[in-house]
């Protein structure tokens, strides 16, 4: 029988889409960089599923890729002609929360702006938060160890994820759904495969640690003379707020951009440097937040300050920072995702802009992102995009980082778009390790082939 058949026969209906009924959005992750449509796209309902239909792509040699909510920035769930899709979609439930254990259940495939309703429903928070949260799932996220704007706070998913279900390439069911914080029953698993980014294995189910809802968030936005200044008021912000839970911060230009596409203005003039500062606490957290910022006034290390009086006013800052506007502007827009030494960042960004501009003086680089976690984005576009040249004016950031012991993905995942620069970050016996662990998991090669190694 053929695989379609097989599939077929094995799985519930519905589960195996096939020709026309393959989606066009299943070609791509949000970096556009895939253009093969999977020769099948299979939508397991749950873990026995998942095996069966893994079991059965192992047994005809099928290379599968698999596929969340299409959010990710490194091409990492994009298929090559004649690879199979398996996506998460079905398998979306929040399965349970528990409000002692601080912990929520749910189906790989649930996005992640319903694990985050759930759990406030329930008084509680999920801990990391991304831009992309109406779409990314849970799954994805475990997947890339995605890390975002809470980062500072609550860590990357990794370090909140307590329990795991996935499925080999061979259909091997590996479930280890712990519920608490301590468990040292031999090698961490679940968080190896955080961050495997699909060549290890599919996650279909995990358990994650919430937090406590904060009674409250408050927001402020800081423009600043340079980046020393920057680098004042974090350490300011670490000292001062016990709340702190955002330090992000945006160069110029891509404030002036983002104003522009997304129809907002912050302050009168854009300052060099535009921080938002969020802390989380009770209304005490508030009063707080504007004595800290008083202070950093009067000692000169902000020029200007706006504080959020509403959900409204808090959006607006975030909608400049997040940027959505921003790929529609630049058609072959490249995000850069970098992280060094906070201290260095500010060098690094300048050196990278001149080593990028001194090639292409019409080139746009413009610098923003977590900075209390180390963590810059690069928002790269050439005037007329043109692939050798792209590869070429990336090459150029990456050749500045090397010389300041950066890593060349803090937390998108290297899967194709990154890989050429993986051995900027890794050293050839740990790329020989991943190796022997890819080969000793997956030792067809079934698994998203072609990604990270
Ligand atoms: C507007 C925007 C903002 C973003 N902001 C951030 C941010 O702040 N921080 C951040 O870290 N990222 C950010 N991202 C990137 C992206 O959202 C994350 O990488 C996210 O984790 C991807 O989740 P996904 O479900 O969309 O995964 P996909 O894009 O579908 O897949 C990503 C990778 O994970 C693999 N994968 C997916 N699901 C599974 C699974 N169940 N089992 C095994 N492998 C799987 C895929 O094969 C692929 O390699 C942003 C993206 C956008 C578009």
């Amino acid at each position: 029988m053929t695989l379609l058949a097989d599939l077929r026969a094995a799985l519930s209906p519905g589960a195996v889409l096939a020709g026309d009924a393959v989606p066009v959005a299943a070609a791509s992750d949000a970096s556009r960089s895939g253009h093969a449509l999977p020769r099948l796209l299979i939508r397991p309902r749950d873990t026995a599923e998942a095996a069966v239909a893994l079991a059965l792509c192992h047994r005809h040699g099928q290379t599968v890729v698999p596929q969340g909510g299409l959010t990710g920035l490194a091409g990492g769930a994009c298929p090559r002609a004649g690879d199979v899709a398996i996506s998460t979609a079905r398998m979306s439930a929040v399965e349970a929360i528990d409000p002692e254990g601080l912990t929520i259940t749910l189906g790989a495939g649930c996005v992640l702006a319903r694990a985050q309703e759930a759990a406030e429903a329930q008084g509680l928070m999920f801990p990391v938060d991304i831009g992309a949260r109406g779409s990314a799932t849970v799954g994805g996220m475990i997947a890339t160890n995605a890390g975002g704007i809470r980062v500072i706070r609550h860590g990357m998913m990794r370090e909140n994820l307590l329990g795991l279900e996935a499925v080999l390439a061979d259909g091997t069911v590996l479930s280890h759904m712990n519920t608490g914080p301590k468990d040292n029953t031999g090698y961490p698993l679940a968080q190896m495969l955080a961050g495997s980014e699909g060549t290890l294995a599919l996650m279909t189910r995990a358990v994650i640690r919430l937090r406590p809802l904060p009674a409250g968030r408050y927001t402020a936005l800081c423009a600043l003379p340079d980046f020393a200044a920057v680098l004042a008021l974090l350490r300011r912000a670490r000292q001062e707020l016990a709340g702190l839970s955002a330090f992000e911060v945006m160069w110029a230009d891509y404030v002036a951009a983002c104003q522009a596409t997304e129809g907002v203005r912050l302050f009168a003039e854009v300052a060099p440097f535009t921080v938002i500062l969020e802390t989380d606490g009770p209304p005490e957290a508030a009063a707080a937040l504007e004595a800290h910022l008083a202070r950093a006034l009067d000692d000169g290390v902000i020029a200007d300050a706006l504080i959020a009086r509403s959900h409204a006013d808090a959006r607006r800052f975030w909608t400049v920072r997040e940027g959505h506007g921003l790929d529609a502007a630049l058609p072959g827009l490249m995000n850069l995702d970098v992280s060094l030494p906070v201290a260095r960042i500010g060098a690094f960004a300048e050196a990278a802009r001149a080593a990028v501009l001194g090639a292409e003086p019409a080139a746009q680089v413009m610098v923003f992102g977590h900075l209390g976690d180390g963590n810059i984005h690069i928002a790269l576009a050439l005037p007329d995009p043109d692939p050798a040249r792209d590869h070429a004016a990336e090459a150029l950031i990456y050749d500045t980082l090397r010389g300041f012991g950066g890593s060349v993905s803090a937390e998108h995942g290297i899967g194709t778009l990154k890989r050429d620069w993986l051995p900027y970050s890794r050293r050839p016996a740990e790329l020989a390790a991943m190796r022997a662990i890819k080969a000793a998991l997956d030792p067809l090669g079934l698994m998203n082939p072609g990604k990270v190694l």
